[in-house]
């Protein structure tokens, strides 16, 4: 696996590989490995021949008040696990290379970013979508790789993608869970065992959630207040939002149908905790 450091020697790398006619597909992360973000390289393999994972953590996503200098990193354990995934090049680039001084261009995609998480995280999704427009354009990706965990952000990424005419395939992935349901996240290191404890709350409310919907519960305000219930009965657990939207437009939705997300936010002690489940879709194990 190659390491590259710098954002022209990301560029001179993916334009020999065009040049062969290989295609590239990206997965963008921030790092700090868990088994979501390798089942995201695992499924990438398939997806085209050159696999570039992007290490960055970006730091206009984050805050004033966020956790960027506290964002857990371990270069070296990363590095050794996207070798051993089979991963053609480890993109890392510094903060400053990526943000030189004077660059003062944002992409930003109105509306959908409003809502859910962007109501509390205020520029996090400008954040995003800017350093993802200069990774598509650094890699020169066929296809990107987004987990359904961060459904609001893959629903972002799909709508810039339409809207700049990018010809890149965004693939979206299943939420990687541990083995008693929660969601798996380079966050989850903050939480202390009690909080893990309470931190189960959200996948355990969204089971009873897809057990509803089964059951035929199409009322979308009687589903909110069932899972505020079961997020409340948790000690040290502090709801944010809990909401059901439209997948792709991220609408609220007062009746449930398929296509309808349940979408969750949650702080856990200090930590803040996503889930969401796609009410009606197949279930992954
Ligand atoms: P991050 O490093 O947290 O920015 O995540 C990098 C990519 O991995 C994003 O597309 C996330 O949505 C995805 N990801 C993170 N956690 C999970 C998970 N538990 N299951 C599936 N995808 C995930």
């Amino acid at each position: 696996m190659e390491i590259i450091r710098t954002p022209a020697a990301m560029t001179a790398w993916a334009n020999r590989m065009i040049a062969a006619g290989d295609a590239i597909v990206l997965v963008p992360t921030m790092g700090y490995f868990h088994a979501g973000h390798l089942c995201l390289m695992r499924r990438a393999k398939g997806l085209a021949k050159r696999v570039v994972v992007s290490l960055f953590v970006n730091p206009i996503q984050f805050g004033p008040q966020e956790d960027l200098s506290r964002y857990p990193r371990d270069f070296e354990r990363d590095a050794a696990l996207a070798d051993q995934e089979g991963v053609d090049v480890l993109f890392a680039p510094e903060a400053a290379a990526m943000y030189p001084e004077g660059s003062r261009t944002r992409v930003t995609v109105s509306g959908l970013t409003d809502g859910l998480c962007g109501r509390s995280r205020p520029g996090h999704f400008e954040g995003v979508t800017t350093v993802v427009a200069k990774l598509f354009h650094l890699v020169k990706p066929q296809v990107a790789i987004f987990g359904q965990k961060d459904f609001q952000q893959l629903a972002v990424i799909r709508r810039m993608t339409a809207d700049l005419n990018w010809d890149i395939e965004i693939v979206g992935h299943p939420i990687v869970r541990e083995a008693d349901g929660l969601a798996m996240s380079s966050r989850n290191v903050y939480l202390s065992a009690d909080e893990r404890q309470a931190a189960l709350g959200l996948s355990r409310a969204l089971r009873h959630a897809r057990q509803r919907v089964r059951e035929g519960l199409t009322d979308a305000a009687g589903l909110v207040r069932e899972v505020c219930e079961i997020l409340t009965s948790a000690t040290g657990v502090t709801v944010e939002y809990v909401e059901c939207v439209d997948e792709a437009s991220l609408l609220p939705c007062a009746r449930l149908a398929p296509g309808v997300v349940l979408a969750i936010a949650a702080r856990v002690g200090a930590t803040r905790l996503i889930d969401n489940d796609n009410l009606f879709a197949e279930e992954v194990q």
